[in-house]
C-alpha cells in the first residue's frame, strides 16, 4: 500500500480527481453525484443535528435504522430480518467489506475469491488479512465470468466468496445461472459470500436480485450497501451489512474497533430515505440509465467502443479504436487533450493481467446531463 519512498499511495480516486481539479477538466472519473440527494434526507440530517442528535448512537447502530434496513430487505426482496440480530450499521460499504474480511478470514491458509476487475479496497483489503486474492476474470465486452473458471477458482482452501452486483467497474449485472453457480460452490466447498450490492437500486433491466434471497444462500451470505449510490450522499459514509447473527456478531465485534459507532445524524436521515415510495427507487434507476445513454452515445461518437453497463455508476469504452495501446497513459493525457477525466481499467486488476484490459477505461455517468453533454462535445475532439 505504500509507494517506494514509504509515502502512502493515493487511490487511483484520489488521484484522478485531484487530476481533475489542477487541469479543471470535466470529472468523471470517481463515481460521485454532481448533485444533491432527495430534500426530505437532507433535512432529516439537519433537524437530527439541530435536536442534539450528536452524540454516540449505540455500536450496532440506531435502532430505528436498522428497522428501516429490515423493512427495505422485506420491501424489495421479501427477506425477514430480526432487525437486532441481522443486522449492523458501518462507515459505509468500506467499512463493512474491511470488517466482514477481518472478522472471517482466519490466517494465510484462506483464500478469497473476486471477480476481476474488483472494486479497489478488495485486494488491499484482503491483503491486509493475510489471505491469498484469487481472481476470476470477466472479459469485454459482457463481463460475465466463465462458469469453468469460476469452479477452477473455488476450492477447499476458499473462506469467501466476494461477488460485486451490480460491478464496478464494469456494470455488469450477473446472471441468475452465475449466482446459482456461486450458491453452489459456497456449499460444496463450506465458503462464505459477501456479496457488496451498493448500486443495488442501479439496475436498469431489474429487479435487482440479492444472493441472499436465493434458496440456501442466507445462511452463509453477508449483504453490504450503503447510502451514498441511492441516496447520492457519497460523502455520509453510512453503509449496513446484513446476514445471519452468528456471522454478524463476528462482523460486530471487529467493527466495534474500526470506527466504534458511526454517524449518529445521518442514521435517521438515511432510514428516512430507505423508507421513500416506490416512485424514488423507480426514478433514480430511469435517470441514470437516460445518462448511461447520453454517455454511451457521446463515447460512440468520440470513436469508443461502448459496453452498456447493466447497472452501476459506471460504463466500459474501449480506446484501441482510437489507436491507444495503453489505457493509462491515455487517461493521463485525456485532461489535457480535451478536458475529461476517466479512470484506466488497468487500476481495477492484478499486475499479472494489466495487458488484458491494456485499452479500457472507465467512466462515471452519475453526473448531470448539461455535464455529459458538455464532456460529449469535448471527447468528440478525439475522434
Ligand atoms: N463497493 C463498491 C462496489 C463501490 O463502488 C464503492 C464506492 N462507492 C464502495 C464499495 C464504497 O462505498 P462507501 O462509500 O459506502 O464506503
Ligand atoms: N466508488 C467510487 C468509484 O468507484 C468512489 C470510491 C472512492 O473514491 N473510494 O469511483
Amino acid at each position: 500500500l505504500l509507494a517506494p519512498d514509504g509515502s502512502a499511495r493515493p487511490t487511483i480516486f484520489a488521484e484522478m480527481s485531484a487530476l481533475a481539479a489542477r487541469t479543471g477538466a470535466i470529472n468523471l472519473g470517481q463515481g460521485f453525484p454532481d448533485e444533491d440527494g432527495p430534500p426530505e434526507v437532507l433535512e432529516v440530517a439537519r433537524a437530527a443535528i439541530a435536536n442534539g442528535v450528536n452524540q454516540y448512537p449505540p455500536g450496532r447502530g440506531m435502532p430505528d435504522l436498522l428497522l428501516a434496513i429490515a423493512e427495505h430487505q422485506h420491501r424489495f426482496y421479501g427477506l425477514d430480518l430480526d432487525p437486532q440480530r441481522n443486522v449492523l450499521v458501518t462507515a459505509g460499504a468500506t467499512e463493512a467489506l474491511a470488517a466482514a474480511l477481518l472478522a472471517l478470514i482466519d490466517g494465510p491458509q484462506d483464500e478469497v475469491v473476486v471477480f476481476e476487475p474488483y472494486y479497489d479496497s478488495y485486494a488491499a483489503v484482503v491483503a491486509l488479512t493475510g489471505a491469498r486474492l484469487v481472481t476470476v476474470p470477466l472479459r469485454w465486452p459482457h463481463f460475465q465470468p466463465d462458469l469453468e473458471e469460476l469452479r477452477a477458482a473455488v476450492t477447499d482452501r476458499t473462506r469467501v466468496i466476494l461477488v460485486n452486483d451490480p460491478h464496478n467497474p464494469t456494470g455488469a449485472v450477473f446472471s441468475r445461472e452465475l449466482q446459482d453457480e456461486v450458491v453452489r460452490l459456497a456449499h460444496l466447498h463450506d465458503a462464505l459470500i459477501i456479496t457488496d450490492e451498493v448500486y443495488e437500486h442501479l439496475v436498469f433491466d431489474g429487479p435487482h436480485v440479492p444472493i441472499a434471497s436465493l434458496p440456501g444462500a442466507w445462511e452463509r451470505t453477508l449483504t453490504i450497501s450503503s447510502c451514498g449510490k441511492t441516496f447520492s450522499v457519497t460523502g455520509w459514509k453510512i453503509g449496513w451489512i446484513t446476514g445471519p447473527a452468528r456471522l454478524i456478531d463476528a462482523v460486530l465485534a471487529v467493527k466495534q474497533f474500526l470506527t466504534y459507532v458511526n454517524g449518529a445524524p445521518f442514521q435517521p436521515a438515511i432510514a428516512t430515505g430507505l423508507r421513500m415510495p416506490d416512485a424514488f427507487f423507480g426514478e433514480i434507476s430511469r435517470t441514470l440509465r437516460d445518462k448511461r445513454d447520453l454517455l454511451g452515445s457521446g463515447l460512440r461518437s468520440a470513436g469508443f467502443d461502448v459496453s452498456l453497463a447493466a447497472g452501476s455508476y459506471f460504463t466500459i469504452a474501449d480506446a484501441a479504436s482510437l489507436g491507444a495501446t495503453d489505457a493509462d497513459e491515455f487517461c493521463r493525457a485525456l485532461p489535457e487533450r480535451v478536458g475529461v477525466v476517466a479512470i484506466p481499467l488497468t487500476a481495477f486488476v492484478t499486475p499479472e493481467r494489466r495487458t488484458e484490459y491494456a485499452t479500457l477505461v472507465r467512466f462515471a455517468a452519475c453526473k448531470r446531463v448539461a455535464v455529459l453533454e458538455d464532456a460529449a462535445v469535448r471527447l468528440a475532439a478525439l475522434a
